[in-house]
């Protein structure tokens, strides 16, 4: 009963694209019969996930919220979604997001935008959950689920959980195994848990992270008990406060919010001291030249043949069913990655976009380098406004890509970061605050998130 008044919320919202209460039915009755034998139970023993639409589930369609993948039941299970079962986790559903991870605010998805739970005080208007895992933080957020999987390349964790009150967290590159999950821009995808606490991420991360030889770039390090080692005691810790973020067009609101969270780490013990990240203001233009490269490259394998849709018209050869099918498939804004990716990648703009853009991502990973002598952790806005109305920005790609201008600098440099709600605006809306941290090292990024949480 209870699941079918969540499943009424989500609609409203379009949290999932397909719902399977029976899989978390089954896995609360596994949890149960394990019990009565008096087995061992795992980690997330019975608890019912949602799990965005971008991981590859056996027997259940998966589509990266794009309409050239309608249809596509996957034989094989994603390695993180395949060791959350191993920890006892039932999948409520598969959750909405931006077509294939590519966007900051859930309106790229084939099957329609998703809603925040949150409004604007003395306002109606149906407000963004953020993107691309946009499903995952309402979901989250509406209390429909406990907790969700994200996927963050450039920011689609933290944001969404900033945009949502809630918190998650994007680990070191290569700690969660990227296998069967629809690839956006591989050097940068990461999986990663949204929920409510801190705690909630340290327990979900856990079962999720691990060394998969599938994976290639898999980090081929043991998983540390990141739950049992939480601790909010900042004493000893020194935090840094990267002052180029101090940028022209970040709301007051979320100034004050980040001085308050400077001030509660300061309360936990910790010694704040400013860091300086000189490249900063180059990371976001150098994230939408290598994501897009790399898009352009994984998309190349939507051909009609292989996967979901086929679009065959009359007499058609086979180049003409390539374009048919990846015309009515992608969506826009898929489209408009992979023209600025062949662009950048084509040989008389090679060097002039990608080699540079390739550059700027090894400056952007020395400055965190110098800064991590000054500082243990690094805390930071995660967005610079608070969410925006649904369709206010659509027609303003830029204005959207800056949404992420704290959020990709981490991204490019592999780093594990976490978003954590902070405050509130005047007018009700959350504020997160992101901590980032030294490669491998979520328990700082954790433990100061628990500080401010
Ligand atoms: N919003 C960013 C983009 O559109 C990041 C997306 C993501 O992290 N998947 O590329």
């Amino acid at each position: 009963e209870s699941f079918n008044t969540a499943v009424e919320a989500a609609s409203e919202l379009n949290a999932f694209i397909v719902t399977t209460p029976e899989k978390a039915l089954e896995a609360a009755d596994a949890v149960d019969a394990a019990r009565a034998k008096g087995e061992v139970l795992g980690s997330m023993a019975g608890v019912p996930i949602g799990m965005k639409d971008l991981f590859a589930t056996d027997g259940v369609q998966t589509t990266a919220a794009s309409h050239i993948l309608e249809g596509f039941i996957p034989r094989y299970e994603s390695t993180v979604s395949a060791k959350l079962w191993e920890a006892g986790c039932g999948m409520l559903g598969k959750l909405n997001l931006d077509q294939f991870a590519m966007g900051s605010s859930n309106e790229t998805s084939y099957f329609g935008n998703v809603a925040s739970p949150w409004r604007k005080e003395g306002t109606n208007a149906a407000m963004s959950p953020g993107g691309s895992s946009g499903g995952s933080s309402a979901a989250v957020a509406a209390r429909i689920a406990p907790a969700a999987t994200g996927t963050d390349t450039g920011g689609s964790i933290r944001q969404p959980a900033a945009f949502t009150g809630i918190c998650g967290i994007k680990p070191t590159y290569g700690r969660c195994s990227r296998w069967g999950v629809v690839a956006f821009a591989s050097s940068l995808d990461q999986a990663g848990p949204m929920a409510r606490s801190v705690e909630d991420c340290a327990i979900m991360l856990g079962a999720m992270a691990g060394f998969d030889p599938k994976d290639s770039t898999s980090l081929d390090a043991p998983v540390p008990d990141w739950f049992g080692g939480l601790d909010a005691d900042m004493r000893g810790k020194r935090v840094g406060i990267p002052k180029e973020y101090r940028m022209e067009g970040t709301d007051q609101a979320i100034l004050d919010s980040w001085d308050k969270g400077a001030e509660w780490l300061r309360d936990a013990g910790a010694e704040i001291v400013e860091v300086s990240l000189p490249h900063t203001k180059y990371a976001l233009p150098a994230y939408y030249i290598v994501a897009p490269a790399e898009a352009s490259s994984n998309l190349a394998r939507y051909d009609g043949v292989r996967y979901g849709l086929r679009d065959l018209p009359e007499g058609a050869g086979l180049q003409d069913m390539y374009a048919a099918t990846r015309a009515a498939g992608f969506g826009d804004e898929v489209k408009r990655r992979v023209m600025l990716g062949t662009y950048v990648l084509s040989a008389g703009f090679y060097d002039a976009y990608y080699t540079q853009a390739m550059k700027v991502r090894t400056l952007v990973q020395r400055d965190f380098d110098a800064a991590f002598e000054q500082c243990d952790v690094i805390l930071a806005p995660t967005t610079p406004t608070p969410s925006f109305p649904l369709n206010s920005l659509n027609d303003d790609p830029l204005t959207m890509y800056l949404n992420d201008v704290f959020a990709v600098p981490a991204s490019l440099a592999g780093l594990p970061a976490m978003s954590v709600p902070a405050t509130v605006t005047e007018d009700g809306l959350p504020l997160g605050l992101q901590i980032v941290g030294r490669a491998m090292d979520e328990q700082g990024v954790l433990n100061a998130g628990l500080a401010i949480e």
